[in-house]
């Protein structure tokens, strides 16, 4: 990209905040400040609940037509939400069916089961259904990264439970979510799905769009995003992004005089 971006896109976690984190206020304040300048986006495999959490009500000091500015896309883009009347709409949901749904929550704790996986102490509930994507998290929600650790230390559990569930719903996506978690979605839905929808939304052409994530590794869940031809600027961690951020707002600011 010779020119600036018209869209700037971004992961959530780990990219705009520590990993299930409130953003820094310095983060925040840059943030309001990219706002000011272009369209912004974030894009995330959490729930709406998450964005509100982390991001959208630790944003202070800005008014309704800035935010206007910011495209929400929870659970890769399955749910699309802009400011509008004061408040966070939900534009779209693309929600599993109830036949899909059910049978999600039946093979995976079938499957778990069977493979001595189903815990009976956990830190919450251990199938959540969002909506769009049926979560199996092996401990709860809420468990400790330690415990997660522990539980699965190379990753096998989570593998092995993914490909025996994917062979019972060959209609679905079932894939590896955080360290102890398996998500089961319709097929074909990750960041890539939700980026094209973004184009599609917003008339900004993917050209012209700039997204920053801290798993653009093939093995990272940003991945799809670069492999979709989308300009992509690799972090780790929020502090990356601030110090990305201070160097690329100034440049919107010199282009406009
Ligand atoms: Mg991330």
């Amino acid at each position: 990209m010779t020119t600036l971006p018209r869209l700037v896109a971004f992961d959530l976690d780990d990219t705009l905040a520590a990993s299930k984190s409130p953003i820094d206020p310095r983060m925040a304040a840059i943030m309001v400040r990219l706002l000011g300048v272009v369209e912004v986006c974030v894009i995330s495999g959490g729930q709406i609940g998450q964005f509100h959490m982390q991001l959208i009500d630790n944003l202070t000091d800005v008014d309704d037509a800035t935010l206007a500015r910011l495209h929400l896309m929870p659970t890769c883009g399955t749910q699309y939400y802009l400011h509008r009347d004061g408040g966070w709409t939900q534009i779209y949901a693309e929600y599993l069916t109830e036949d899909q749904k059910s049978r999600a929550l039946a093979a995976v704790e079938a499957e778990a089961r069977k493979l001595g996986y189903w815990e009976s102490d956990t830190w919450g509930p251990i199938l959540e259904d969002r909506g769009s994507q049926i979560t199996f998290s092996a401990l709860g929600q809420a468990a400790p990264v330690a415990a997660k650790v522990a539980w699965d230390p190379t990753g096998l559990k989570k593998n092995t439970l993914r490909e025996t569930v994917q062979e019972l719903l060959p209609d679905l996506e079932v894939r590896s979510g955080g360290s102890t978690s398996v998500d089961i979605t319709r097929q074909g839905i990750d960041k890539a799905y939700g980026m094209k929808k973004l184009a599609e939304l917003t008339g900004v052409p993917l050209d012209d769009m700039l997204f920053v994530g801290d798993r653009l590794d093939e093995n990272g869940n940003d991945y799809p995003v670069l492999a979709l031809g989308v300009e992509c600027f690799a972090v780790e961690g929020w502090e990356d992004t601030a110090a990305f951020l201070e160097t690329l707002i100034p440049k919107f600011a010199a282009a406009s005089v």
